[in-house]
């Protein structure tokens, strides 16, 4: 640390512009880390695929099934049960989009920078989180809203 310090006091006339690009340079990615987390998105791609498919066909199976005959009270645990797996259904597209949203991020070289202020969002948030696409003064700003 005392050393960068007195680096930048002996250079001298980069002091303004290394003024606010300190905390960037940890937020470099290099190729083997976007390969990995591309990796963990498509494959979280994969079994959101999965889940899905297996929530329709339950879905669809639960179709053929109601009719004539149920008794009230088994008739709306199963409608329920079925609210909560359209529900289900439908964060898990939301996830998959936002996933594959990141992906394109990834692919067009714009991975990691915040869509609202256009800086870095910070390695640890996205290895955390790998589908943020905001930084965490911009999202708790927006959650504040
Ligand atoms: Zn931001």
């Amino acid at each position: 640390m005392a050393t960068r310090a007195a680096k930048t006091a002996i250079t001298g006339s980069s002091v303004t512009e290394s003024s606010g690009t300190e905390n960037s340079v940890s937020d470099i990615w290099s190729a083997e880390e976007l390969t990995e987390v591309r990796e963990r998105l498509l494959a979280e791609i994969d079994e959101l695929h999965t889940e899905i498919l297996r929530a329709e066909t339950e879905l669809a199976a639960g179709n053929a099934s109601e009719g004539a005959g149920d008794d009230p009270a088994d008739a709306g645990a199963k409608t329920y049960e079925r609210e909560r797996e359209i529900a289900l259904t439908l964060n898990a597209r939301d996830v998959l989009a936002q996933n594959e949203r990141a992906i394109a991020r990834i692919d067009a070289g714009t991975y990691g920078v915040c869509e609202s202020c256009q800086r870095p969002i910070g390695k640890e948030r996205l290895q955390a989180f790998p589908r943020a696409t905001l930084c965490v003064a911009c999202k708790q700003r927006e959650e504040r809203r």
